[in-house]
Parts: structure tokens; C-alpha cells; sequence
């Protein structure tokens, strides 16, 4: 380790800083009361817990110092105090780089356990961007991030190998399904659909490429992948350079307006679909008016649209989800995800905890590149191996491909004896080609306009413990057509249930004796009830996160008091699927 003085990059750091200093980021900075709530959310913390550097406060500490050396206030006049400070050497800068980029993945499930709003992993990501920027990094973010800025994709994969492997894919698909329209568009004009991909799919796994154009092939899309800017992965966020980050997603964004695609559909992929439709416009200074989604939202439109069938039956394994960090709990998609799951998956079993409340698998905020972390990494993934092993699932279905890298090194690290799919992979093995729309007209479907007693001849089970509620909310399905029973508590819920066998159940979460969100549960897992539809109606907003965290198939619906008339209605009529008419055109 070099001890030589840092003339030059401290002061770079510094300014570099300055221009960070946004109001959140003060606020991060400012905000920590040390009280250590987080330490417990980290998968570091747990896998070290008598090493104090593990704690996010210390991570992020570092780059407290630094701020309130040079732009607090409150370092300036009592530097001791404050542990104002400033790096000095290069071996300084080894310590610091040891921290940002080997103690956190930035996963921020530290920052959604912190009662002061730290954006822990915010923070981390300055201090990355800020050591990056006077190239103190781990030799293999260097490398990657070369790649992205000289080659266009962040494994270096040549233009020439791209389109041959997108060539080989296409002569795998066709002579599979015996139909030449199956081939992949390259650079095709006006598509509705241009798709994009992280190169680890044309480097080492070009199979869930094959797998996605069969999708596209079997839906009839009009779609095309581009020669070049098919990167949607962006190791700007994982090193923390902005700039980047706005030339790699500039790249993809220039490419979709030469093609004059309508849609951008990004493979699923965590930090690529985080960078590139939610960091990307404001790092590349781009106005977003076109649309991007995960291919996950896309393939469920598929099947709801009844553009693909899937036959759910031949999986024939236990499945359980991983919720990618970035695509959880920093863009919010755990539904849909879970949707498309169950239409392929008859036996699928939650990690607990999941959705935003998941740990990381390790492999994420960059660490796959950074080998000289492998170790730590690999202690720190304990915490989610356990998880994996308690649900008894043979596959870990995850739609992100650092996560399936992640995953793979932990399961055989600590020999699970599972396997990692993605959904595409899933999909693509259970559609019944016969019923999709490349092989007869689309189904399309209508919304019926609905009719005066839009309930009529539905029996619907109200389970509430105020008399009151019970007699709005009977008033109001008895309007609509609706047969209604009640029940005042859990425990008559489930009698009333099981004698009358409801179309659908509005459900309190909170009741005395047996409350709503332990009578969900026993709904769900009692095999006569189990498919009654539930729309939640609560005066507790709180619980929802609780009710939808269950390990079972989530609501139906869900209504928050006081509920209209109309509202309630409306959603009882969509929950029993009434609006939809399916017809051929
Ligand atoms: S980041 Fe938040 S939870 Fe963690 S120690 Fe600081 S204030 Fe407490
Ligand atoms: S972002 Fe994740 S890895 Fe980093 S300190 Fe927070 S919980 Fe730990």
C-alpha cells in the first residue's frame, strides 16, 4: 500500500463533492442520530456482527468527515467534535475504497429501516463516484467501466460476436418452431418494441435471449433489437460516475429514436431497468416522452391480453421469488413479478422476508466485478442462502441478471442444491403455442360497459366488526344486484364462508378476537376457500404492508375507509372480472 501524498485527488474529491450536495444528500448527511436501527437490515452487519466497520453509519461516515471538513459548519468550528476530517494519503484513499466498494452493496435495505430517511446507499454511491473520479477503484470496475465507455457494453462484447450470437439464437428459434418469421429483427424500422439486454446475455447466456424472441415471436409483436445501444445495464450507478451514466444511457435512448421504436422494453434486469428508465433521462439531461418497461410487464400484458397461453403444469417444481434490490425496493415492482410467476408456477413459496423488505443476494451494487471481495461477499450471502434453503423451492426464479450470478456463486457456495431461472426462461417453456397469436388471430380484450346491477346474482361475504360499516357496505352490493351475508369477526368469517362459498369477500383488517390479517391468512391456506376472492376494505393503512407481505397469494383488492359507493362497486365488478369480454377480431 502506496504511502505517498494525494496532491491532487483530495482537492478533485472536494469539488467533485460540492456539486453533490443536493438537498437529500445534505439531508443523509446531516440526518444520521447514530442510533443504529439500521445495523440489523444489513447483510454485512449480520454476517460480521463484531466488526463495527460493517455498520452502515461507519460506511457513510467517511464521507460525513470529508463533508464536514470542507462545507458544514459545524466542522469548521468544532472540528474535533465532529470528526471533521479529510483523507490524505493514497493509503488513506485504499482504506476508503476498501469501504465503499467492499462493505456495501448498496442494496438500501438500511435505508428503508432508518426512522431519519438516511439514503445510506446514496451516499456510498457519492463516495464511489468521488474516489472513481481520481481512478482509485477495484481493478475490475475499472476494467468494466473502460469497456462501457470505449466498447458501448460493459463486457466488451464486439459488434461482430453480438449480431452472430443474435444470428445463432435465431437459427436455434427457428428450426425449433419451424417458421421463419421466428428470426430476430435487427435494426428494423417503426416496431412497437425495441429490445434491450445486458451483455451478460449475448456473453454467457444467450439462451434467455432465444427465450424472450419466442415470447415476441409467439405474441406477434412487431419488434426489433438494435445493432448498437442494446446495453440497458449502465455501471455508471455502480461506480458512481454520473457522466457514464449519461453517455450509456444516452446511447440506448439515441438508438430507439433512429429506430422510431414506440417502446422500450428492457430485459429483466434490476440495476439495468433502474438505470435506464428511472437514473438514465436525468444523468444522460434527456426529456423522457417515450415509454420504457421491464420485459416482466410486458410479457404479463401478453398473457392478460391473451396474446400467449401458458400452461402452468409443466414446471412441475417448487418455485420460490427473489426480489432484486433495485427492482424491489428502489422501483417498487414486486407485484407483477409475482403475477406472472403464478401463471406459470403451480407451487410457488415466498422467502420471508420478501419484496422490499428482502436481503440482497450479494452480487449486487457491482460486487461480481470486484473479485478481491469474493470472500467477504460470500460470508455476507449466508443470510440469504438461509432464506432460500427454508422455502424447499428447487428454483430461485429472479428477474435480474446480476442477481443470477449473485445467486449461483451462494447456492454453490453453500450447496443448495437449487437452480437459478429467470421468468423469461419460464415463459418461454410454458407456452402452448398453439393458442397464441402468431398461430391464430389475437384475443382481445373488451371492457364491457357496465350495467345498472353490475353485482347481480354475485354473492359477496362482508366481514367487518362495526354494525355500521356492515350495514353501509351491505347497502350499497345490494344496490348493485349483490347477495350479501356478513360476518362480524374471524372466526364467523370463515363459518359464513364455508356455508354459503361467496363470490368474493370484503375483508376489515381490524377485529377483535380473530383479526383480518390472520383471517387472510387461514383463508388462504384452507384448500375450500382458498380461491374466494378478498377485496381488503381498512381503516389501517399500516397493515398493508404486513397483509401483502404474507407468505400466500396477496388481496384481490384493496380499499382503504371510507370507501364510496361507486369506488367500491367498481372494484368488486374488475376483482369478479366482469369488465372483460374476451372476443376474436
Ligand atoms: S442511518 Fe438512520 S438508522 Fe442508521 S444509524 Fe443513522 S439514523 Fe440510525
Ligand atoms: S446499502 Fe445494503 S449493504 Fe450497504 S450498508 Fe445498507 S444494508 Fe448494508
Amino acid at each position: 500500500m502506496s504511502r505517498i501524498e494525494s496532491t491532487y485527488k483530495i482537492p478533485v474529491m472536494r469539488d467533485l463533492l460540492a456539486k453533490k450536495l443536493t438537498r437529500p444528500v445534505v439531508g443523509s448527511l446531516v440526518g444520521c442520530v447514530h442510533c443504529g436501527m439500521c445495523n440489523e437490515a444489513c447483510h454485512y452487519v449480520l454476517t460480521h456482527p463484531d466488526d463495527p466497520k460493517m455498520t452502515p453509519s461507519f460506511k457513510v461516515d467517511q464521507l460525513r468527515k470529508l463533508f464536514k471538513y470542507n462545507y458544514d459548519w459545524t466542522g469548521k468550528a468544532f472540528p474535533w467534535w465532529v470528526g471533521a476530517k479529510e483523507p490524505l494519503t493514497d493509503a488513506d484513499l485504499d482504506v476508503l475504497k476498501d469501504i465503499a466498494f467492499g462493505t456495501c452493496t448498496n442494496c438500501r435495505r438500511c435505508t428503508l429501516n432508518c426512522p431519519m430517511g438516511v439514503d445510506t446507499a446514496v451516499l456510498n454511491r457519492i463516495m464511489r463516484g468521488l474516489l472513481s473520479s481520481v481512478g482509485v477503484m477495484p481493478e475490475g470496475v475499472r476494467v468494466v467501466s473502460k469497456d462501457q465507455w470505449e466498447i458501448g457494453n460493459q463486457m466488451g462484447v464486439l459488434k461482430e460476436d453480438y449480431l452472430e450470437t443474435l444470428e445463432w439464437m435465431s437459427d436455434e428459434l427457428v428450426g425449433e418452431v419451424e417458421d421463419e418469421t421466428a428470426r430476430i429483427p435487427v435494426d428494423r424500422k417503426d416496431c412497437d418494441v425495441i429490445y434491450t439486454i445486458n451483455p451478460r446475455e449475448a456473453k454467457y447466456d444467450p439462451r434467455t435471449i432465444a427465450a424472450a424472441a419466442k415470447i415476441f415471436w409467439a405474441a406477434a409483436e412487431s419488434w426489433t433489437m438494435p445493432s448498437e445501444g442494446w446495453d440497458q445495464t449502465n455501471f455508471g450507478l455502480f461506480s458512481g460516475d454520473d457522466q457514464l451514466g449519461g453517455a450509456s444511457a444516452r446511447r440506448v435512448y439515441e438508438k430507439m429514436k433512429e429506430l422510431n421504436a414506440k417502446r422500450i422494453v428492457i430485459s429483466e434486469c434490476g440495476h439495468g431497468y433502474r438505470s435506464t428508465r428511472c437514473e438514465g433521462p436525468n444523468w444522460a439531461g434527456v426529456d423522457q416522452d417515450f415509454e420504457m418497461e421491464s420485459s416482466v410487464f410486458t410479457m404479463l400484458r401478453y398473457v392478460k391480453e391473451g396474446r400467449i397461453a401458458v400452461d402452468p403444469t409443466r414446471l412441475g417444481q417448487r418455485v420460490t421469488y427473489h426480489d432484486s434490490c433495485n427492482l424491489a425496493r428502489s422501483c417498487g415492482i414486486t407485484e407483477e413479478p409475482r403475477e406472472l410467476l403464478r401463471t406459470v408456477a403451480t407451487d410457488f413459496v415466498e422467502m420471508i422476508p420478501n419484496r422490499a423488505e428482502n436481503f440482497c443476494c450479494t452480487g449486487g451494487g457491482g460486487a461480481m466485478s470486484m473479485s478481491e471481495y469474493t470472500p467477504r461477499r460470500l460470508k455476507s450471502a449466508r443470510i440469504k442462502a438461509d432464506q432460500i434453503a427454508a422455502t424447499g423451492a428447487k428454483i430461485v426464479v429472479t428477474s435480474c441478471h446480476n442477481c443470477v450470478d449473485g445467486l449461483n456463486d451462494l447456492i454453490k457456495h453453500y450447496k443448495l442444491g437449487c437452480e437459478v431461472k429467470q421468468l423469461v426462461d419460464l415463459v418461454a417453456d410454458a407456452l402452448v403455442i398453439e393458442e397464441c397469436a402468431v398461430k391464430k388471430k389475437p384475443k382481445v380484450v373488451l371492457e364491457m360497459p357496465k350495467p345498472d346491477m353490475p353485482l347481480k346474482g354475485r354473492r359477496i361475504l362482508v366481514v367487518d366488526d362495526e354494525a355500521d360499516i356492515r350495514v353501509f357496505l351491505r347497502t350499497v352490493l345490494e344496490d348493485a344486484g349483490a347477495e350479501v351475508y356478513e360476518a362480524a369477526d374471524g372466526n364467523a368469517a370463515i363459518a359464513e364462508a364455508r356455508r354459503h362459498k361467496p363470490d368474493l369477500i370484503t375483508l376489515d383488517l381490524s377485529m377483535e378476537h380473530k383479526d383480518g390479517i390472520e383471517t387472510f391468512a387461514e383463508l388462504r391456506s384452507d384448500d375450500e376457500l382458498a380461491d374466494i376472492p378478498v377485496c381488503v376494505v381498512t381503516g389501517h393503512p399500516e397493515f398493508r404492508e404486513v397483509i401483502y407481505s404474507r407468505a400466500v397469494p396477496p388481496p384481490d383488492g384493496y380499499k382503504d375507509k371510507p370507501v364510496k359507493e361507486e369506488e367500491l362497486v367498481e372494484a368488486v365488478w374488475r376483482i369478479l372480472g366482469l369488465h372483460n369480454h374476451k372476443v376474436h377480431v
